[in-house]
């Protein structure tokens, strides 16, 4: 699996956010974004997943290009995205929530699907029948993570997962995305906690108003100037 963006640009109406993005995914890598806020992160994952059109450029998988495919076609081929504030069904179970994220799968391969996810999530199949809505924010971030992998994507993206997290329960939810990748998935992860999500994350991306302005191994971004006194506070 490899998931190739080039030269990428968006917006919104007249607004252009996403001034040629390039980037790159391959199987079983987590790729962090990091980028201030407005700098066009969560435009860039709506735009992959096909949510937005995109204004120029191109989204490969596997060397396939999606464009003009809408974002269920794109979610078939195997892009998973878990959007920002999770997008639950409160008033549903947690089995429930999980059975939605592979309406398109046979009944079978749902319930294999589910297993996968209880395996990788005892906390999951410990709540299947608690309301999604009752669960504490760590387990709803799970929720949503193990809902778009019903699906079996190749490549996760996910959007803000730490978001409005104690720094434990954030630090358990980027842990599991280690856990993901395991299973050979790309993860591409936007995360305003630069610190967790470089110890997480194999390489990255800074991206600065709509433009990428640098890349390299997590170990080289934590390093570098810019990145420590920008975004680590350093
Ligand atoms: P954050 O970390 O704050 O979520 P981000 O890097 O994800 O930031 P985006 O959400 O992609 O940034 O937003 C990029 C720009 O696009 C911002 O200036 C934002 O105001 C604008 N924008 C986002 N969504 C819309 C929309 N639906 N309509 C118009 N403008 C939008």
């Amino acid at each position: 699996m490899k998931l190739t963006v080039t030269d990428l640009t968006a917006g919104y109406a007249k607004a252009q956010v996403l001034f040629g993005v390039s980037l790159e995914v391959s199987q079983g890598e987590l790729v962090a974004l990091l980028g201030a806020n407005g700098a066009g992160k969560t435009t860039l994952l709506r735009t992959v997943s096909g949510l937005i059109r995109p204004w120029g450029g191109s989204v490969q998988l596997d060397g396939r290009d999606l464009s003009g495919l809408s974002a269920a076609k794109r979610a078939r081929l195997g892009l998973g995205h878990v959007p920002e504030g999770r997008q639950l069904f409160p008033l549903m179970s947690v089995e429930e929530n999980l059975l939605l994220g592979a309406a398109f799968l046979a009944w079978e391969g749902r319930l294999e699907s589910l297993e996968r996810i209880y395996a990788l999530f005892p906390r999951l199949a410990e709540r299947r029948r608690q309301l999604a809505g009752t669960m504490s924010g760590g387990e709803q971030q799970m929720l949503a993570i193990g809902r778009a992998l019903m699906g079996r994507p190749k490549l996760l993206m996910v959007d803000e997962p730490s978001l409005g997290l104690s720094p434990k329960l954030a630090e358990e939810v980027l842990l599991t995305l280690s856990r993901v990748k395991a299973e050979g998935i790309g993860v591409l992860l936007v995360e305003q906690n630069v610190a967790l999500s470089l110890e997480v994350a194999d390489r990255g991306y800074v991206i600065e108003h709509g433009k990428c302005m640098l890349s390299g191994s997590a170990a080289e971004l934590a390093h570098d100037e810019g990145v420590q006194k920008a975004y680590l506070a350093l």
